[in-house]
């Protein structure tokens, strides 16, 4: 019987390993399919304390990875596929053929931005294609750039980047900006950003070393398309949180992000969270960190009270 399983290994997971391994606590890790999480997916991050000359996303979650190993970490690479809890109030976690007890869970499985679906994008990822303006905005200054959405997170994105590049293309698939009132007046009234109404982005086109170059866009009323110059793409059309594994375990919102009733505690004693299956506001490596550590304490406290 496992003391905590840990559920993801993106900054969130790592980070509850670490203070749990150090309150002796040797939880297990299961890895899931995607070890290291989003920022595995990045090139350089800059803005995670600690690194004044920045750190490749790879190298800081392998240095997260290490540090966890370092004082007890176990960690199985399989990814959980349903956790129940059962009538002695522990859990039973199944991992495809493989199966795991705990007295306490720590969900870290993060989400996953949402794509177009376009037959390149997954080659293009670091390469003019992103999903995060505050990780990848400051590597395209003085060029234009476009996002994709007409949301909260579009208009924020697209303000960020305004920061950085000659120009922002705003493309959004109607003619009406779904993001809050403020955010869209804001938005529209800022010079550096040209809305795009009505059109979708049907292919991306790359230069002759693979970097993104230009879109090519249709216009949803008149089917015309056309080709627009850009150096970088930011998608911004929403996230995917990893819950669907989960069923009906513990209360999920209208949008699948796991509710957090009493610190990182779950509708379900026993069952805590961290990282981006939870926020879908601040979504930063190192408040996905900050949140892992607090579930590793929650969880510690869980222990002490119900089990000794
Ligand atoms: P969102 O509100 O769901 O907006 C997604 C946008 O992407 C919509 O404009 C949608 O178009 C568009 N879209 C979705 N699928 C698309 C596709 N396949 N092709 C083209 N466009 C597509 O997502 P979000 O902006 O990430 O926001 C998520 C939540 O976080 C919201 O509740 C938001 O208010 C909140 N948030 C708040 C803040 C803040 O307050 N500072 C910042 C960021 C996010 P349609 O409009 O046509 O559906």
């Amino acid at each position: 019987m496992e003391n905590v399983i840990i559920i993801g290994t993106g900054c969130a997971g790592w980070t509850a390993a670490i203070y749990s391994a150090r309150a002796n606590l040797k939880p297990l890790v299961l890895a899931g399919d995607m070890i290291g999480g989003q920022l595995t997916t990045t090139t350089e991050v800059e803005n995670y304390p600690g690194f004044p000359e920045g750190v490749m996303g790879p190298e800081l979650m392998m240095k997260m990875q290490k540090q966890a190993e370092r004082f007890g970490t176990r960690i199985d690479y399989v990814a959980a596929t349903h956790v129940e809890k059962r009538a002695d109030d522990t859990f039973l976690v199944e991992a495809g053929e493989k199966s795991f007890e705990a007295r306490s869970i720590i969900i870290a499985t993060g989400a996953s931005p949402r794509h177009l679906g376009l037959p390149n994008e997954k080659d293009l990822i670091g390469r003019g294609l992103t999903s995060c303006a505050t990780c990848d905005g400051a590597f395209y200054p003085d060029v234009p750039v476009a996002v994709i959405g007409g949301g909260d997170s579009a208009c924020e994105e697209a303000g960020f980047l305004t920061k950085f590049a000659s120009k922002v293309y705003l493309i959004h698939r109607r003619d009406e900006l779904r993001a809050s009132k403020i955010m869209a007046d804001r938005t529209l009234a800022n010079e550096k950003i040209e809305p795009v109404w009505n059109s979708v982005v049907k292919e991306y086109l790359t230069d002759d070393k693979g970097e993104m170059e230009k879109i090519r866009l249709e216009d949803t009323v008149t089917g015309e398309e056309s080709l627009l110059d850009v150096k970088c793409v930011f998608v911004a059309i929403g996230h995917i949180p990893n819950t669907q594994f989960l069923g009906d375990l513990i209360s999920l919102d209208e949008n699948g992000y796991i509710i957090q009733e009493k610190g990182t505690q779950t509708s379900l004693e026993g069952v805590f969270s961290a990282g981006d299956v939870a926020d879908h506001v601040y979504r930063q490596a190192v408040t996905a960190a900050g949140s892992g550590c607090a579930a590793a304490l929650d969880s510690e406290r869980y222990l002490t009270e119900k089990f000794e």
